[in-house]
């Protein structure tokens, strides 16, 4: 088999990623019933692999999955997927679906048979190189977030319809993308990323309705050391629209430095300099093997 295109382990097999296939009965795909996380591989390392672990974990306890899979084992073919593939940089996602229904129809959650998926893939950049060189532009969107109430953020999953729709809203106003404040009007996240805002010498990222990031984790622990006061608190729109620089994060990139949110414009409308630094620190902390876990290809 060619797994160059990437490599998935499903039903206790490892198959190449284009013939890893779910059933059309899979509450995964009926109900959105399904967590996941994503964790990248970089010069054939695992990046806070057991920071990803635990969050993976604690999706599954909240949304009480259980594929019957040990960490050990869930670290086992990770390792694996990688490995098959041969790739040097990859993401590499983990899931848990409901499952199909012991009885085809069923609306009991607890009818189903909840699946483990694995994959490596070839690392891409999702943020265009053009957007990179000139900022992100933001669109704080209309559409408020789902109510934390209905909807744990902390736990990873795919009920994407706020950001959908943020992100239409965002494409017909010409804007890259969207970030979504919630009901009482202070800011989350975006879809698939945290945010930033910098200053004076503040590195400041939401308390509520946003994800735990790993990325925004490695943002918080590279402050110190640059001189700068990460901060976990309230933000409101004023307090967006009045920062000096504002950044996001994410996996599937890294540090995203803004140029615009709306109507502002922040600095001379490029990378501001503490974003750059920080990106820019980030990646040359892969490089000296911060929290990495070489993957075994042997
Ligand atoms: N928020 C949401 C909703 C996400 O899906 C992601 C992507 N995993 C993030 C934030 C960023 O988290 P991380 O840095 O762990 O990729």
């Amino acid at each position: 088999p060619d797994y160059s295109k990437g490599a998935a382990y499903m039903n206790g097999t490892y198959v190449p990623i284009a013939e890893a296939r779910i059933p059309v009965g899979d509450w995964g795909f009926t109900h959105s019933d399904v967590t996941y996380d994503v964790v990248h591989v970089t010069d054939g390392g695992f990046f806070r692999l057991e920071d990803h672990l635990d969050r993976f974990h604690r999706s599954l306890e909240g949304y009480r999955l259980d594929p019957g899979v040990t960490r050990e084992e869930m670290r086992t073919i990770l390792g694996k997927v990688v490995a098959l593939s041969g790739l040097k940089d990859a993401f590499v996602a983990m899931l848990s679906t409901r499952g199909v229904p012991r009885v085809y129809g069923s609306r009991d959650p607890a009818d189903c048979d909840n699946t483990f998926i694995a994959y490596a893939v070839p690392w891409v950049d999702v943020i265009k190189p053009e957007v990179q060189e000139r900022g992100a532009h933001l669109l704080v969107a209309q559409v408020p977030r789902i109510s934390q109430n209905s909807l744990d953020p902390t736990l990873k999953n795919y009920m994407w319809r706020d950001f959908t729709r943020g992100m239409f809203e965002a494409k017909d106003k010409g804007f890259d993308t969207a970030v979504l404040l919630d009901s009482e009007g202070y800011l989350t996240e975006g879809a698939g990323f945290n945010v930033f805002i910098v200053k004076d010498n503040k590195v400041i990222t939401p308390d509520r309705g946003a994800l735990r990031g790993i990325t925004r984790l490695a943002v918080l622990d590279l402050c110190p050391e640059l001189g700068l006061e990460p901060v976990v608190g309230p933000i409101t729109f004023e307090d967006l629209m009045e920062a000096d620089e504002v950044f996001t994060t994410t996996t599937a990139g890294g540090v995203m430095p803004c140029a615009r949110v709306n109507e502002r414009i922040y600095g001379n409308d490029r990378p501001g300099p503490i974003s750059a630094r920080l990106k820019e620190t980030y990646w040359r902390k892969h490089k000296e093997g911060w929290h990495m876990t070489p993957v075994n290809y042997a």
